[in-house]
């Protein structure tokens, strides 16, 4: 039986992920859908946010639905979400960005560079190792041009190789590989990068970078289609899979029932995608689009549905007989 962990997290989470596991339980009401709780909150009850144990529970999971985790900016805490990550190897953050005239899709380093969590703090300084290893820069370009060859075959290498040593290694990894491959690539400075995608959007397709530019690449771009509330993501590795929101916890917004869901169902749809079921995830992005022209909106993108109220038309639509 196909095993779905869910993971609200904190914040929004407890309010993006319900919605999306309604539509996940219509679609498929045959998986096994179990909860695995992790996070601040978990941390506030139990000072412990998350174990050995669920780290585990989440492995023998088919696939991962994860709402959002908050990390107070504590010496002492890390994030969970980086834990998950690395625990799992989940070495490609995919984060597609697609709108009028453009269709991009952001390949993200996720388990080194500059999250390598290797750093530390004294009296008069800190310092964080940015770690680029071969291996870890070929298994992203490798990963980053599979995606491009079922694209539009162009691959944009972003980095800061003018300035760091440890990113002329990854663009020059990732051109090898792009040329050993035979797919058409360019490379460009990340902040130019990060201008000229919001002014030329449809110049793109395939972009590469290492973990903290495509963080931050990520959430700029999400600016091209109406903010963080719509931007979905999947977090790839050889053997696990989870698929989460581009945005975070929004503790500002968090309990108002104003979250807007769509990043999180959008993320449920790659899931789907990933587990083999092409239709059901179509399905589920085309109820989306079919409740949004609807002009069923949430605040953020300027309507007054709530959370729960979006969520109730989709599975209206869903429900729908086609
Ligand atoms: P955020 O993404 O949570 O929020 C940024 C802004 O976007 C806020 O104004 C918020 O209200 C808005 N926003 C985000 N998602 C929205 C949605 N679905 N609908 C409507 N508005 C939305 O980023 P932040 O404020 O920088 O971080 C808050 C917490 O989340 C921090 O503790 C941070 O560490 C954490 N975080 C977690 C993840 C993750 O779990 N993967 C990612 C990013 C940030």
């Amino acid at each position: 039986m196909t095993r779905i962990a869910i993971v609200e997290g904190d914040g929004i989470g407890h309010e993006v992920i319900p919605v999306a596991q309604k539509a996940l339980e219509l679609l498929h009401p045959e998986y096994d859908y179990f909860p695995v709780e992790v996070g601040y909150g978990r941390w506030e009850q139990t000072g412990c946010p998350c174990a050995d144990g669920d780290i585990s529970a989440l492995k023998t999971a088919d696939a991962i639905l994860f709402g959002a985790v908050t990390t107070p900016p504590m010496k002492d805490y890390q994030s969970i979400v980086l834990r998950i990550r690395k625990a799992l190897d989940l070495f490609a953050n995919m984060r597609p960005v697609r709108g009028d005239g453009f269709d991009l899709m952001i390949v993200r380093e996720n388990t080194e560079g500059l999250y390598s969590g290797i750093e530390e703090i004294g009296p008069d300084r800190a310092t964080t190792l940015r770690v680029v290893t071969r291996r870890g820069t070929e298994r992203i370009a490798r990963a980053a041009i599979r995606c491009a060859q079922q694209r539009q075959g162009k691959l944009t290498i972003g980095h800061k190789a003018n300035v760091l040593k440890s990113d002329v290694f990854f663009r020059d990894i990732c051109i090898a590989e792009a040329k050993n491959a035979g797919v058409t690539y360019n490379d460009k400075f990340i902040d130019a990068l990060s201008l000229d995608i919001l002014q030329r959007p449809g110049a793109y397709d395939v972009i590469v970078t290492t973990n903290i530019f495509g963080d931050i690449l990520s959430d700029v771009s999400s600016y091209l289609v109406g903010g963080l509330g719509l931007v979905p993501s999947a977090n790839i590795g050889d053997r696990y899979a989870l698929f989460e929101p581009v945005h975070g916890s929004a503790p500002d917004i968090a309990g108002k029932n104003t979250a807007n869901p769509v990043a999180t169902l959008r993320s449920a749809a790659m899931l789907l995608a990933y587990l083999g079921d092409n239709e059901g995830s179509v399905r589920l992005e085309s109820a989306i689009s079919t409740v949004l022209s609807s002009g069923i909106r949430t605040r953020d993108i300027g309507g007054s549905a709530g959370t729960r109220e979006f969520g109730d038309a989709i599975i209206r639509v869903l429900g729908k007989k086609r």
